[in-house]
């Protein structure tokens, strides 16, 4: 028999996402990068960037762990932007991450940071991929994401490899088609709706003992109780009013 089961995430995400009074005037960041956080609509720092961009800035070390959607690229991209002197020919900054796709992300983001930073380039590399092979595949799978990203289509069906990399603002629903394997990939999943403080709904599918387990794993990690779909879906719960 299947069970559909439903959770409400912001209650997870209430709580984490803290909005100061200060602005990122008070950072004192260049006044070029300041106007690219205004054409992003960034309004007020995330309660990670208000603890770390300060120290980041002022060329400390920072280890900064915050739940996904919590605004950590924006911290390092932010700080790193802030404080290169971009010199023709040499590298001044490295970042290293886990997937292709995030890697376009984060480019992207140095990219509209650095709008008003003409000097500054920035560029992907990755391997692990024959590009002869793979070009035509991976393309389609960019411009499928892009169109997704940017409201044009507005159903996207992934595998766990993709969810896990991809960073989309404004997922409403995630539905777990299958019982992802474990807490750990249940999060990465959930975790692409409710961002930045924004509601989510998951609907997760649980049709075997196992699926049990793992949604019990899922209830005492988050500590969250997920409780049966109920008949009706308030859709004020997880739509921004
Ligand atoms: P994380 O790296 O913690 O997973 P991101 O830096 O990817 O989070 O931020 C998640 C989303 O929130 C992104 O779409 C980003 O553009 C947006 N965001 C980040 N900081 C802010 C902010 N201060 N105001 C508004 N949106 C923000």
């Amino acid at each position: 028999m299947q069970m559909l089961t439903c959770i409400i995430f912001c209650s997870v995400y209430r709580g984490y996402v803290g909005i100061h009074s200060s602005g990122f005037r008070d950072f004192l960041l260049k006044p070029e990068l300041l106007r690219a956080i205004v054409d992003s609509g960034f309004e007020h720092p995330s309660e990670v960037q208000h603890e770390c961009i300060p120290q980041a800035i002022l060329g400390m070390d920072v280890i900064c762990q915050a739940k996904s959607g919590m605004g950590k690229t924006a911290v390092f991209v932010l700080s790193t932007l802030q404080q290169i002197e971009p010199i023709a020919g040499q590298v001044a900054a490295l970042v290293l991450c886990h997937t292709r796709e995030l890697a376009y992300q984060i480019c992207h983001e140095f990219e509209r940071f650095s709008t008003y930073l003409p000097d500054i380039k920035v560029a992907v590399f990755y391997g692990g991929v024959n590009i002869k092979i793979h070009k035509d595949l991976l393309e389609c799978r960019l411009t499928r994401y892009k169109s997704f990203k940017e409201g044009h289509k507005r159903i996207l069906v992934a595998t766990d490899l993709v969810g896990r990399g991809i960073d989309i603002e404004r997922v409403n629903i995630v539905i777990n088609y299958d019982m992802p394997d474990s807490a750990d990939t249940y999060l990465h999943r959930v975790g692409r709706a409710g961002r930045f403080g924004t509601k989510g709904l998951a609907i997760t599918f649980v049709s075997s003992a196992s699926d049990s387990d793992v949604l019990n794993q899922v209830q005492e990690r988050f500590e969250v109780d997920i409780k049966e779909l109920p008949e009706q879906i308030d859709t004020s719960t997880y739509m921004p009013s």
